[in-house]
């Protein structure tokens, strides 16, 4: 077994997050092609390779599904999902350089600890941990995905597992909205009945300091809204005769930000208040 110790499962981990696949690069595709090389490894593979598969997104990147069927008649399917695209570096800073390097950036983290915000030294202090792009968002949940199929191709588990992990989740969502179709395929193509969908994203605090550990269930929608915010332009020192297009976004801005008349209110539990990620002119 490759994927299953701790020390197994930290250098999965550390290989996938030494691919820099932030969203749109070409480290995003070199990984895809590196996750499906890494899953063919596993005998069950080797025997049955069309069921280890790169399919195109048809931008130039890929997705990659690996199916570990029990038998032939067994229908009960787990999907395990993930995306292994990460967002980009800047708000590393000086560290930057060390960011997909998880092992050398925890390091100097240690080294550099009184630069670090207190709560950070304080974690330090409680455990052990290891820092770096992706490590948390997704990467750890790739790895054990990746765990779990192992097991699932000695046959641990009743029922049959399928692998379904994505580039582009950090943008615009390009690989999961290829990769449903795909799904239903291969539902039909190898006799599958999907049961449950496990994704191994991290969890979140509901607040500041929340030391609780969630599991979530359930699904949670995407509104994506658009305004067109047209303004009348002028010069600045005639201000009057004009009307500013930013001044109306912001109003718009205002009228959103954290506004719980767009919470989801479901069994008691409220999904969080919108809140602005970008806003430009
Ligand atoms: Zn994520």
């Amino acid at each position: 077994m490759k994927w299953q110790t701790t020390q197994q499962l930290k250098q999965l981990l550390c290989h996938l997050v030494e691919y820099p696949s932030i969203s749109g690069t070409e480290a995003e595709v070199l990984l895809a092609q590196y996750i499906t090389e890494q899953l063919c490894t596993l005998d069950y593979f080797r025997g049955n390779n069309k069921f280890v598969q790169l399919h195109p997104t048809g931008d130039g990147r890929y997705f990659v599904t690996a199916l570990v069927k029990k038998a032939e008649q067994v229908r009960d399917t787990v999907i395990l999902i993930s995306h292994f695209d990460v967002v980009d570096v800047q708000d590393y800073g000086a560290w930057k350089d060390a960011a997909f390097s998880p092992e050398k950036l925890t390091e100097r983290f240690y080294e550099q600890k009184q630069q670090l915000p207190s709560d950070v030294q304080a974690d330090m202090e409680e455990g052990e941990w290891l820092f770096g792009r992706g490590v948390m968002d997704m990467k750890c949940g790739l790895a054990l995905h990746m765990s779990l199929i192992e097991q699932a191709c000695q046959g641990k588990f009743e029922g049959n597992l399928l692998l379904l992990t994505v580039p582009d989740e950090e943008v615009s969502s390009v690989g999961m909205r290829a990769a449903v179709p795909i799904l239903v395929e291969m539902a039909e193509k190898y006799g599958l009945t999907y049961r449950l969908v496990l994704n191994s994203e991290p969890m979140f605090t509901r607040y500041p300091g929340d030391k609780a550990n969630y599991i979530y269930t359930g699904s949670i929608g995407k509104v994506l809204p658009g305004f067109y915010c047209y303004g009348k332009e002028t010069h600045v020192g005639e201000p009057f005769a004009g009307l500013n297009a930013n001044f109306m976004a912001a109003q718009i801005a205002n009228e959103l930000e954290f506004n719980t008349d767009f919470c989801e209110v479901f069994s008691g539990e409220v999904s969080p208040p919108p809140t602005n990620l970008l806003q430009t002119d």
